[in-house]
């Protein structure tokens, strides 16, 4: 019998989404010090205004800092308005140590505590007013690929370590007559016309929220419930701009889930919600909901286990999903030695906030490794069963994996991650071919799906 994460388990509910330890070095900028900071609530009013053809943002985050300094959040578009614990304070940019990425920065060093910031701004990604029939299309698409492209293209937001309640309030203004459809995997109430209200789980990350306006039957959708193996019925809605489109996803979304839950365990998930665009442009993963061509819709569920279910701390852990994704890709190939010489795929800079790119490649031969390693105890999918069961709404690293992964099988795998995973010491192996999963899309087709 094997020893289930029972050290892991014990701190857990200690733990429970207050994430800071799974933040980044805290580091000195010219003016002070910069802090990672834990959010425990953040509010946003998102108005989509058809007299101003303009999306504005207000949001109020309530968040706590362990360590004098100055906050660290991010927000890719321009802010203004901010208050500060009801004081007008400045908000500059700062590059992370090793310029490997930027953030946005409070200009004011705070004791450590609770405290309260509010601030505004305009959304300009992925937002469309059309005149003619007075409705929005707008989407927080999000990617992984590349640095801050998660909800910190949008609203201001915390980074991926972090675990916060989020709402949005949803207000169309400007216009007399009702005319958007929401898709969402938060749960969602109407407060009035026009007027919404969208509630997302308190475990969701930066990279977990899906927010899709269009206009009202706009696209076709198919509202049904699955019965989990575990007998919850949860719904799930699927749509596209066809129904005959909407149909085959609605047939292929049964078919992985039935797939998933006999080899994971129940979905673990309020919901499923996905939006099937065309063929070529490979998917995005949400948290329980997917934006997907047909044949990257059972990779991008099997991230809500893997990615969404349980989750990347940093760009550093990102591979662990993609390796798990593509080696089910791969139909779960078993391999006597990864076949590669080495990498860094997850130890580069801590300070890195997207997955590696050759993760696909590298880590599903990683991972066809370890099932030939675990062969004698059920193979990889075991472990992960019980890693996902154990873990799922947490955020993760390599080492939490790697540790759970020697705990529970009583083998050493230092050896295998220093040479395969943490590997600075060699020629690193180049980015290979791009996944057809996650291909790079351009803005320009990125709006198009609105
Ligand atoms: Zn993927």
């Amino acid at each position: 019998m094997k020893k289930w994460f029972s050290l892991g388990l014990l701190c857990l509910s200690a733990q429970a989404l207050a994430n800071l330890h799974l933040a980044p070095p805290d580091f000195d900028v010219t003016s002070g010090r910069a802090v990672f900071v834990d959010f425990k609530r953040a509010h946003y009013e998102i108005n989509f205004d058809h007299s101003r053809r303009q999306a504005t943002v207000s949001t109020r985050i309530e968040f706590e800092q362990t360590k004098a300094g100055m906050p660290l959040f991010d927000l890719v578009p321009a802010i203004s308005n901010v208050n500060l614990n009801g004081e007008k304070v400045k908000v500059s940019q700062v590059r992370f140590p090793g310029n490997v990425s930027r953030s946005r920065m409070m200009e004011k060093t705070l004791a450590p505590g609770n405290h309260v910031v509010e601030m505004t701004n305009i959304i300009k990604e992925n937002v469309e007013f059309d005149d003619d029939y007075r409705f929005v299309k707008a989407a927080f698409w999000i990617r992984d690929l590349k640095d801050r492209l998660f909800m910190e293209q949008y609203i201001p937001s915390n980074f991926e370590f972090d675990q916060y309640q989020m709402t949005f309030d949803v207000k169309f203004t400007g216009t007399g007559i009702e005319n958007q459809d929401i898709y969402t995997n938060g749960v969602m109430k109407k407060i009035a016309a026009n007027h919404y209200q969208i509630n997302f789980p308190e475990y969701f990350t930066v990279s977990c929220p899906y927010f899709h306006v269009t206009s009202k039957n706009g696209l076709r959708r198919a509202d049904f419930t699955y019965t989990s193996i575990n007998g919850r019925e949860f719904p799930v809605t699927v749509y596209s701009p066809w129904a005959s489109r909407t149909r085959k996803f609605k047939a292929e979304t049964i078919r992985v889930m039935a797939e998933l839950e006999a080899d994971y365990g129940p979905w673990a998930h309020p919901s499923f919600v996905a939006y099937g665009t065309m063929p070529g442009l490979g998917g995005m993963e949400h948290s329980g909901a997917t934006v997907t061509s047909f044949n990257a819709l059972d990779h991008e569920m099997l991230h809500s286990y893997f990615a969404k279910g349980v989750m990347p701390a940093n760009g550093n852990s990102g591979w662990i999903d993609e390796a798990i994704a593509s080696w089910r890709d791969n139909g779960y190939k078993r391999l006597t030695t990864p076949g590669f010489s080495g990498s860094n795929i997850g130890a580069q800079s801590i300070y890195k906030r997207n997955t590696d790119d050759r993760s696909y490649k590298l880590g599903s031969a990683f991972m066809a490794y370890l099932d030939y390693r675990l062969q004698d105890m059920g193979g990889l999918k075991a472990f992960l069963r019980g890693y996902f069961a154990a873990y799922k709404h947490t955020v993760i690293t390599t080492e939490h994996f790697k540790n759970n992964l020697e705990f529970w099988s009583g083998i050493n795998f230092e050896e295998d991650f220093n040479r395969y995973i943490l590997n600075n010491n060699i020629a690193q192996p180049k980015a290979v071919d791009v996944n057809h999963f996650h291909p790079t899309i351009t803005k320009k087709a990125l709006r198009s799906i609105l």
